[in-house]
């Protein structure tokens, strides 16, 4: 049991909100999200197609994670080749509700389209 279902015990998985502007869609059926690798600090959008990535919580997966769809995907920039490992949870709204990013982080559309300034 984890932290905030210790906080929230009835909180059922239905009611799980999630973050807006950490995806933008694109058509019926295109979804992105956005990762900054931890050692090049390249920011990358990543497409899912909602109809065969996104996977539903269901089953065996349905206690593995707050989201009612999630993504898992093995991403790798242009910059260098480390290799990013994602785990996205998605609301029903296909926000994010929780993401486990190895090897970078989960930024928001507006951190991706933002200059870096030095
Ligand atoms: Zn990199």
């Amino acid at each position: 049991m984890g932290f905030l279902s210790n906080l929230f015990p009835n909180l059922g998985k239905r009611q799980t909100k999630g973050k807006t502007g950490y995806t933008t869609t694109d058509g019926p059926h295109g979804l992105w999200f956005y990762v900054q690798c931890d050692k090049c600090g390249e920011k990358i959008a990543v497409r899912l197609r909602t109809t065969s990535e996104v996977q539903r919580r269901e089953g065996p997966d349905a206690d593995l994670g707050p989201g009612q769809y999630f993504v898992q995907k093995t991403i790798v920039g242009s910059q260098c080749y480390q290799r990013i490992e994602a785990m996205v949870d998605f609301d029903a709204k296909y926000n994010v509700v929780d993401a486990i990013i190895d090897h970078g982080k989960l930024i928001t559309y507006k951190d991706f389209t933002e200059k870096d300034e030095l």
